[in-house]
């Protein structure tokens, strides 16, 4: 496994230790009316896309997961999720949903 620099949470900026068990929101999943929760992969912590959700290795790139160090957290992530998506928004219309493709398996988004 390649040296990476340590994750912090994004909610309350704690250091992730080696053996933290964190969790993951999916960030592209989150733009639209689904929230997801994974178990935290080192792998797929350090993803990053463009400003065009182009998949990059460029650390200026944007993460795909949110990192999320304990319950507590992910209820803050929770909360935030459901404050954006309770708001009528631009690219939160009631569409039907679509089967897209993530790792880790499906998930449905607008
Ligand atoms: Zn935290």
């Amino acid at each position: 496994m390649r040296e990476t620099a340590p994750f912090k949470c994004d909610y309350c900026l704690e250091r992730k230790g080696q053996t933290n068990h964190w969790w993951m929101r999916d960030v592209l999943a989150g733009t639209a009316r689904v929230f997801r929760l994974i178990q935290w992969d080192d792998e797929l912590a350090d993803k990053r896309v463009t400003a065009d959700g182009l998949p990059t290795t460029d650390p200026d790139g944007r993460y795909v997961f949110e990192h999320i160090c304990s319950e507590s957290c992910a209820s803050k992530a929770l909360s935030k999720h459901m404050a954006k998506v309770s708001q009528p928004a631009k690219g939160l219309r009631a569409e039907p949903f679509e089967r897209v493709e993530t790792p880790g398996g499906p998930a449905l988004v607008t």
